[in-house]
């Protein structure tokens, strides 16, 4: 497994952190798609207790009717999720079954709430998880399990035998934690070649629409419920939801077609002010821009479609053989990842001519690392780097803590002490740490909210 920047750098580590089925998915009548997923729900809670929790949702419904719809579709959302799964104990993971709620009862709930205007709501049970860890645990069992996974190694041209197959990658080093000399290709055989590159994707590229999400982190201030909230339908049609994580509100997302896949798109005016107003009604008091902690964008590589809105567009994967020996995945979700992988590897062992075999992921444990989401104790960084591959400041504030996606001020002010940390168990001088403060500095500055500038503390 060839990565060109950290595990989970591009869409992984921005999603909205949620194992589910997909309320909406429902509504728009993809049965199959909320079955595999809940199914997968299921695999996940039980193989990934360390990284994948349950968490209740409120949905609050403004009149009779709408309660009586929503309970009617959560309902059929219970039926079908599998009833039970097991850990690798034999503990039964069970999620408790929707539930009416009185409008008195919903603000009990999400104090957020204003009675006079509900007419009741419903819970509902789904799960949350931390992408970019649940990633960093993947690969570390990968390597576990006799596999090899390397994080800067950027796959830069396919080769090709006489007839067009693609027989290998060839591969440059891009580790951060080299000092700068000659580019050098390493070539790699392989009987089938896996692309899945997401929005970054070339050889699928034509049947890929892009979609931007955006989301922001509200301090602890904004966290008075242990339920997440669900609205299913804003004043313009989107979903929106507001999730405790790590003990800050995360209110995402939007869903705006986009044309470029950048490696680190920045959320816009209108996306900020958008997310602002519509989860305004919803807290105790109105959110500005200065409560924002972190804001950060994602790109939804989805199977392309008619050409309508992309919040219309299927979150199924597809598997495209895009040249003789080539297969790009394409769309999918990250609930539904190891579906996704049992699907090609199963292709790519027919591609390659090797027998068929049984996948056994659906039994394989996930060790989750229970530090706090802003753990970055030296001891602790420097088992990042022996054991989980990080090689610069961004791979330990971002992706194996989550501070930078928490609070962008306080991972700034952090990264000159996690840069000497690295350049000490890494060998480098002090002309690097001064490096990666700058750069550190500039990547926090794109998850501040636009018109918001940080501190200086690490320059
Ligand atoms: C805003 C938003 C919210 C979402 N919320 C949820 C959610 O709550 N639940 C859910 O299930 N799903 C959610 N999703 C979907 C989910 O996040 C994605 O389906 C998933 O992360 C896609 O993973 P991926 O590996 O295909 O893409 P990516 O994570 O983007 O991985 C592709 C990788 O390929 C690498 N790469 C590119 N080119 C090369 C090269 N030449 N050589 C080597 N490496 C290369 C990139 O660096 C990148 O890391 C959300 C998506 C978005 C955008």
């Amino acid at each position: 497994m060839l990565e060109r920047g950290d595990f989970a750098c591009g869409t992984s580590s921005r999603s909205t952190k949620l194992v589910h089925g997909g309320v909406r998915y429902l509504e728009q009548g993809r049965i199959g798609l909320v079955r595999e997923s809940l199914r997968e729900r299921a695999t996940l809670l039980a193989n990934a207790p360390g990284l994948v929790h349950p968490i209740r949702f409120v949905v609050p419904a403004h009149s009779r009717w709408e309660r009586a719809k929503l309970r009617l579709g959560l309902r059929l959302y219970d039926r079908l999720a599998p009833m039970h799964s097991r850990d690798a104990l034999g503990r039964q993971v069970t999620l408790p079954p929707s539930r009416t709620l009185t409008a008195a009862d919903a603000v009990a709930v999400w104090p957020g709430l204003a009675a006079a205007e509900l007419s009741g709501a419903v819970t509902f049970s789904d799960a949350q998880f931390d992408d970019a860890r649940l990633a960093v645990a993947l690969a570390r069992r990968i390597r576990s399990l006799g596999g090899v996974t390397l994080n800067y190694a950027e796959v830069v041209a396919v080769d090709g035998d006489k007839t067009g197959r693609i027989v290998g990658v060839q591969v440059v080093d891009r580790d951060p934690a080299r000092a700068a000399r000659r580019v050098r290709f390493h070539a790699v055989r392989a009987s089938v070649v896996v692309d899945a590159t997401g929005a970054f994707t070339e050889f699928a590229r034509r049947r890929v629409a892009l979609s931007r999400g955006s989301h922001v982190v509200l301090g602890p201030e904004f966290v008075r419920s242990d339920h997440a909230l669900l609205i299913p339908r804003t004043e313009d049609g989107r979903v929106l939801f507001a999730i405790p994580w790590y003990g800050r509100l995360l209110v995402g997302t939007t869903d705006l077609t986009s044309d470029v896949a950048e490696r680190e798109p920045r959320m816009s005016e209108a996306e900020l002010s958008y997310l602002l107003a519509h989860i305004a009604p919803y807290l105790h008091r109105e959110p500005k821009r200065t409560d924002v902690e972190s804001a950060w964008t994602g790109l939804r590589a989805l199977l392309a479609g008619d050409g309508g809105p992309t919040s219309r567009l299927s979150r199924e994967h597809g598997v495209l053989e895009t040249r003789a020996g080539l297969l790009s995945v394409v769309g999918g979700k990250w609930t539904t990842y190891r579906a996704t992988a049992e699907d090609v590897v199963s292709r790519a062992a027919e591609a390659g001519g090797l027998p068929p075999a049984p996948s056994r992921t659906a039994s394989i444990q996930l060790d989750g690392d229970d530090v706090s989401a802003d753990s970055t104790s030296r001891d602790w960084i420097r088992r990042m780097v022996r054991e989980d591959s990080a090689r610069c400041v961004a791979d330990v504030l971002a992706r194996r803590s989550r501070l930078l996606f928490l609070d962008a001020r306080a991972a700034e002010s952090r990264s000159r002490e996690v840069a000497e940390v690295l350049a000490g168990e890494l060998g480098l001088t002090s002309a690097w740490v001064d490096e990666q403060v700058r750069e550190f500095g500039r990547l926090a500055a794109g998850y501040l909210p636009p018109g918001i500038t940080g501190t200086d503390d690490a320059s």
